[in-house]
């Protein structure tokens, strides 16, 4: 008898200390969140080779003024009590519709010389995605990838089903013609050129500019809800139907409440092995890593030592933002609310 009576009081005890253990948990939550900005949202438009000699003002004075009507887009939902999710969608379209960034209008050219474009959404407070991976007549790829999030029951469509899912849901399709442009065209004759020479030791798909110009953005909205999307036109001379980082929910793209959201860029072979943006994630709910830490040890320390080059950008429910990169630049910039907007392209 005695032995039971011991043994339902151990018990009781270790439920109660149980419950102790989750209350400071959640009491460390609050903490960390009590002085959060009211919203914020942090964006890339791509890592590589970006150096003040290879710019020239003006082009310098088009990107600026794109990421800023881009995260102008994203503050007017976030100030307005919208969600994160529609602020990514928001923000993340200007990018696309720019002819300045490798997503959307600007995305590069595959080896055939068509446009086969990639995109993925998460939303942190419910673990929801969703993703499309080669599409060619979508303008903005990143509201297919949403609607996959919120209409299907899948996660990731990619070329032709997923191009007549959106025309199920009623979203326009757009000429081939749109996606051109002339420097991006011209890239992809360079490559092709170094290809013939001989000079592509790396097989098919590295671009010789070494310029990842992929567009993200995460935001934390009112709610304390975080999103993250994702956009590209891959790597330039792709071929086989390649599909990089950028649409793989975990690699280039992802968002939990608990910890953060990431979006990345770079060669996203890397990305995919080394499941990045989960990475981070993991580092902060497994490891009790901060998100300065877990982002740092990711682009500074495990991609570096296997070759992979990038950065990535990330966010978490403190209004905390990381925005490390590997490469000598990253287009790059966040605003949070009662803050004065940052842009920034250069290393230091
Ligand atoms: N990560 C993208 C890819 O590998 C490229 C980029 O970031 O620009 O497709």
């Amino acid at each position: 008898m005695k032995s039971a009576i011991a043994f339902l009081a151990t018990l009781a005890l270790l439920v109660s200390c149980d419950k102790a253990n989750t209350s400071t948990t959640e009491d460390d939550t609050d903490m960390a969140t009590e002085n959060a900005p009211d919203w914020a949202l942090v964006i890339h438009g791509g890592a590589g080779t970006i150096l003040p000699e290879n710019m020239t003002p003006e082009r310098e004075a088009d990107i600026r003024a794109a990421m800023s009507r881009a995260i102008a887009a994203g503050e007017e939902v976030l100030s307005n009590g919208g969600s994160a999710a529609d602020a990514v969608e928001a923000t993340i379209h200007i990018l696309e519709d720019s002819p300045h960034f490798n997503a959307g209008r600007g995305a590069v050219f595959t080896h055939d010389g068509t446009n086969a474009l990639d995109a993925s959404f998460m939303t942190g407070h419910d673990r929801q995605a969703g993703a499309v991976a080669g599409v060619t007549n979508i303008k903005n790829p990143i509201s297919l990838a949403r609607a996959v999030l919120d209409h299907s029951e899948h996660v990731m469509l990619s070329g032709q089903g997923a191009e007549d899912f959106a025309i199920n849901r009623g979203m326009d399709t757009i000429s081939a013609d749109w996606f051109y442009t002339e420097s991006r065209y011209q890239s992809l004759q360079r490559v092709l050129e170094r290809e013939a020479e001989g000079n592509s030791s790396t097989g098919t798909i590295l671009n010789p500019d070494q310029k990842y110009g992929t567009v993200g953005c995460v935001a934390l909205d009112q709610q304390g809800n975080i999103a993250a999307g994702t956009s590209t036109g891959g790597m330039t001379n792709k071929r086989f139907d390649r599909i990089g980082d950028s649409p793989v929910i975990g690699a280039g793209t992802f968002a939990d409440n608990v910890s953060c959201g990431v979006s990345c860029t770079g060669h996203g072979e890397y990305f995919i092995r080394w499941a990045v943006a989960h990475d981070v994630h993991a580092r902060m709910s497994y490891g009790g890593a901060s998100l300065e830490e877990a982002a740092n040890a990711v682009i500074h320390e495990v991609l570096p030592e296997v070759g992979g080059s990038g950065g990535l950008i990330a966010l978490d429910r403190a209004g905390n933002i990381a925005m490390p990169f590997n490469t000598p630049g990253m287009y790059r910039g966040y605003k949070r609310a009662g803050e004065e907007e940052y842009i920034e392209f250069y290393g230091e």
